[in-house]
């Protein structure tokens, strides 16, 4: 595992992949997903260039950002029980998993600063997966304009676990087609200008697709849990 070569190759297909479509990869950024390592690893993630650290427990995210605090932008990407707001609030930078509106409430009482927040989206409708359905997405953005403290800056989806890459495309381009239909709307608390999607095996589909946040854990910093 060597954490440099990782970012380096991942940079590079952001490269190759954005020359192919058109993109600027100066607008891919990379969260490096440190919930399943050490406070190394992702100190050698900010070393190899990274900016981005990304957790999905607010245990994890206290202990890195303890280690770590300034030298990185935080986000919180996993589901996020209300009572943990307080917990985790003065340290995020981006919340990625804003799926109801009790949690909408909290943030907003417990925040000091505005908070970049994602709509998570249940795109694919599985039972397991967290998020609101696409349907609901412009009518809680709507609900949000009565929080100061809450930015709308984008959408953020998981796709369904398959190997099947069609269907994978198929989420994040629907993602994609919500967002333009949030911006539609114009609503000062919603820009609604990036996509968080994509993950270590699906990431290339989803800058095909329009991702400008892009979450990768394994494929950059491994996974000590798995001896990788
Ligand atoms: C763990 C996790 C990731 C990263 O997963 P990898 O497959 O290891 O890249 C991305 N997003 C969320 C929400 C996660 O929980």
């Amino acid at each position: 595992m060597n954490v440099k070569e990782n970012y380096q190759q991942i940079r590079s297909n952001i490269e190759e992949i954005c020359q192919r479509c058109g993109r600027n990869p100066d607008d891919i950024h990379i969260i490096a997903v440190t919930k399943y390592v050490s406070v190394d690893r992702a100190n050698a993630a900010l070393e190899a260039g990274v900016i981005h650290i990304g957790e999905n427990r607010d245990e994890g995210l206290n202990m890195k950002h303890e280690e770590l605090g300034e030298k990185a932008t935080w986000h919180f990407i996993g589901s996020l029980q209300t009572r943990k707001v307080k917990q985790i609030i003065e340290k995020v930078d981006y919340i990625h998993s804003l799926d109801r509106l009790s949690l909408a409430i909290e943030i907003n009482k417990r925040a000091t600063k505005p908070i970049k927040c994602f709509i998570q989206v249940n795109v694919s409708g599985e039972e397991s997966k967290h998020g609101i359905s696409p349907g609901q997405v412009a009518q809680f953005v709507d609900e949000l304009k009565q929080f100061e403290f809450i930015e709308i800056v984008g959408l953020m989806t998981m796709a369904p676990f398959t190997e099947d890459t069609k269907i994978i495309r198929t989420c994040f381009r629907k993602l994609k087609e919500l967002q333009l239909e949030i911006q539609a709307l114009s609503q000062l608390n919603a820009p609604c200008n990036e996509l968080s999607m994509g993950m270590s095996n699906d990431y290339k589909i989803a800058i095909e697709e329009g991702a400008t946040f892009i979450r990768i854990g394994t494929a950059l910093v491994g996974n000590e849990s798995r001896g990788v």
